[in-house]
């Protein structure tokens, strides 16, 4: 099945992508992490992209739909996939929609995760990524066994430049004007499906998962 995930910053989309991903040996393609990718290493893409993600705008869409098609085109042809943090705009989705109808690999379902802005601050300035494997912790809910050391690679922990709290506010404004339209935009193409984003990870999975088998028996 081919899935977006939409939500403001910090309603878990990564941590469930991550999750579904592994399960069901799905491709997890994420905006933010491709972009981050990409200004580390210094690429054309990164060097236009890094001050919009330091400020919390949205990197222009051109940019980005022309990055997600080709990563799609190359790596995730007549394969199931993830999108997480993208489509962004109307603009972005609409884009991205006649594209992937066009490949004959549509969107399938995308889901909301409707979070509260406490949920989302507690999150975000809790979090902690890895510098070499990426992965992701919180110094309360999740934290690593070792205090600013990753579990899985021993690599170092860090805070996002884009999670303090003034950044994360810019984020929730853009989010808020830009990106909740797309609630409609998809309910109106009846592939919309919600859950809560304040539930713990545990329970948004199991929802996720039951939801997927349900619209899997659907469409078999
Ligand atoms: P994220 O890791 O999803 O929180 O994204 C981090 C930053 O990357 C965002 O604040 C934006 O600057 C940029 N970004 C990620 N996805 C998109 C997108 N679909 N459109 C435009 N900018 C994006």
């Amino acid at each position: 099945m081919r899935i977006v995930l939409l939500g403001p910053p910090g309603a878990g989309k990564g941590t469930q992508a991550v999750m579904l991903a592994e399960r069901l040996k799905y491709l997890h393609l994420s905006t933010g992490d491709i972009l981050r990718e990409n200004v580390k290493k210094g690429t054309d893409i990164g060097k236009k992209a890094r001050a919009f993600m330091e400020k919390g705008d949205l990197v222009p869409d051109d940019i980005v739909i022309e990055m997600m098609l080709d990563t799609i085109k190359a790596g995730a042809k007549g394969k199931d996939f993830i999108l997480d943090g993208f489509p962004r705009t109307i603009y972005q989705a609409k884009k991205i929609g006649t594209e992937l109808d066009n490949l004959g690999m549509p969107i399938e379902m995308v889901v909301y995760f409707e979070t509260s802005l406490k949920t989302v601050v507690f999150r975000l300035t809790g979090r902690r990524l890895c510098k070499n494997c990426g992965a992701n912790y919180h110094v309360v809910n999740m934290p690593p066994k070792k205090q600013g050391v990753c579990d899985k690679c021993g690599g170092e922990l860090y805070l996002r430049k884009d999670d303090n709290e003034d950044t994360i506010k810019k984020r929730l404004e853009v989010f808020n004007s830009q990106t909740k339209e797309l609630i409609d935009y998809y309910k109106d193409k009846g592939i919309l499906e919600e859950v809560s984003g304040d539930l713990d990870a545990e329970t948004v999975y199991k929802k996720l998962f039951g939801i997927l088998n349900d619209r899997d028996k659907v469409r078999n």
